[in-house]
């Protein structure tokens, strides 16, 4: 959708066509989109892109393309990958590690079901893997009776906190403006003619888009303090034997195990084995919380033992704490603020919203020059106040 917006342009130097909030993934590509088709947007972070307390901090976040029968995010995914692949092509940035993904799940269970009937569908390269495939291929894997596999060869990990703090970079190479700030909650109702940082500065812009994660329940507690869910993530990098290069990258695809909701990525650049449980913990507050782990460390060292039997001793060489900033189903919230017509509202990324970075800056950048209606699941109406996740 290239194309010039300087029909929105400055009339007052200082106005901006769009200012984004927020420097994690969804605000980064968002504002990266935007700026390259020509609006003039200003972003800004409280405490930086990429900040460790962000949720799209950490070293890697895994992109599959297999979402049950959640066609819409499938199609997502694949036209995520193929922007990312398109910014390491331009920038040679080498976010996305093409590692292959493997899906363990039970060949009865209905999802396995519905994930190869999307992938076939929407024309995703897979293949059905027997337990004895998996095991011929992935030896370092156990795997159970009735236990099989979904295999996307063309699937991976993408490198997170390096990604953001790139897509940042170029978003300033194309003529953006960032800025580290901390922004307070817009007053009143109606048209918002500017924002103020709580160091006092003023921020005058036509649209604005929130994109602040886990805090978006903060910023907006009225609204949305009862309709996202942080919750406590723990994440795991095990060491394996020196030498032993069967779990790195290129050997060992990245994999999410559907029987035990636990997920894990390759070694890459040393890290280390990660393997984490996306079952959600306890309620946090983003600011405040200490990122020290351990809750999940039994249930996990329990589940490496049982499935990679190799790794039974293997130590705990790096771990981390993030927020997942759940919807109360797991589908993404983009939609309008109801009482404040130029501002937007872009998070709920759930555990899962890290690989559509790209594919989302596109729908918000559209939405936001063009004007339209979101799609009917990702509006605000849609958010319920209880948590009932349907989107793994
Ligand atoms: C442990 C873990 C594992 C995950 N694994 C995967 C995975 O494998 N694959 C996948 O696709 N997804 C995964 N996710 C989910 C994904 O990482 C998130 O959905 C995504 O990063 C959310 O991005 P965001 O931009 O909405 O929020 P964030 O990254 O949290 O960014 C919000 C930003 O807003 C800023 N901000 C907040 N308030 C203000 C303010 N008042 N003024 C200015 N700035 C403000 C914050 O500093 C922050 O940088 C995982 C998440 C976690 C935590």
């Amino acid at each position: 959708m290239k194309r010039s917006y300087l029909n929105l342009a400055v009339a007052d130097g200082n106005t901006y066509d769009v200012m984004v909030v927020g420097a994690g993934v969804f605000g980064a590509w968002t504002a990266y989109t935007l700026a390259r088709n020509g609006a003039r947007v200003l972003l800004v972070d409280a405490y930086g892109a990429g900040n460790s307390r962000s949720s799209s901090s950490g070293e890697t976040r895994i992109i599959r393309m297999g979402y049950g029968a959640d066609d819409i995010y499938t199609r997502w995914s694949q036209r995520a990958l193929e922007l990312w692949r398109k910014f390491d092509e331009e920038t040679g940035a080498r976010i996305f590690q093409r590692t292959g993904v493997l899906w363990i799940g039970r060949e009865s269970a209905q999802n396995s079901r519905e994930t190869l009937a999307t992938l076939k569908k929407v024309g995703v390269p897979h293949k059905a893997l027997a337990r004895a495939e998996i095991e011929k291929r992935f030896p370092q894997i156990a795997v159970a009776d009735g236990e099989f596999g979904i295999y996307e060869p063309e699937s991976g990990a993408l490198m997170a906190r390096r990604g953001v703090q790139r897509v940042v970079e170029e978003f300033q190479r194309v003529g953006g403006t960032y800025q580290v700030a901390e922004i307070e909650m817009p007053a009143g109702k109606g048209h918002v003619s500017a924002l103020t940082s709580w160091s006092g500065e003023n921020f005058r812009a036509r649209n604005y888009v929130f994109a602040c994660g886990a805090w978006l329940a903060k910023l907006f507690p009225e609204l949305l303090g009862r309709r996202i869910f942080p919750s406590r993530q723990e994440i795991y990098f095990f060491g394996v034997p020196p030498g032993d290069r069967s779990y790195a990258a290129g050997n060992f695809p990245t994999w999410l195990d559907q029987t035990s909701e636990t997920y894990g990525i390759p070694d890459i650049e040393g890290r280390g084995f990660k393997v984490a449980s996306d079952i959600h913990g306890s309620a946090v507050d983003p600011d405040s919380i200490e990122r020290v782990a351990g809750d999940t460390l039994p249930l996990v060292r329990e589940y490496v033992a049982r499935r990679f039997p190799a790794l039974r001793n293997a130590p705990v060489i790096e771990s981390r704490v993030c927020q997942y900033e759940n919807s109360s189903n797991g589908d993404f919230l983009i939609d309008r603020h109801p009482d404040l017509e130029n501002v937007w509202l872009v998070g709920g990324g759930s555990g899962h919203g890290f690989k559509h970075g790209p594919a989302l800056g596109e729908y918000v950048a559209r939405l936001v020059l063009d004007g339209g209606e979101t799609e009917t699941r990702f509006s605000l109406a849609s958010k319920q106040t209880v948590q009932k996740r349907t989107v793994h």
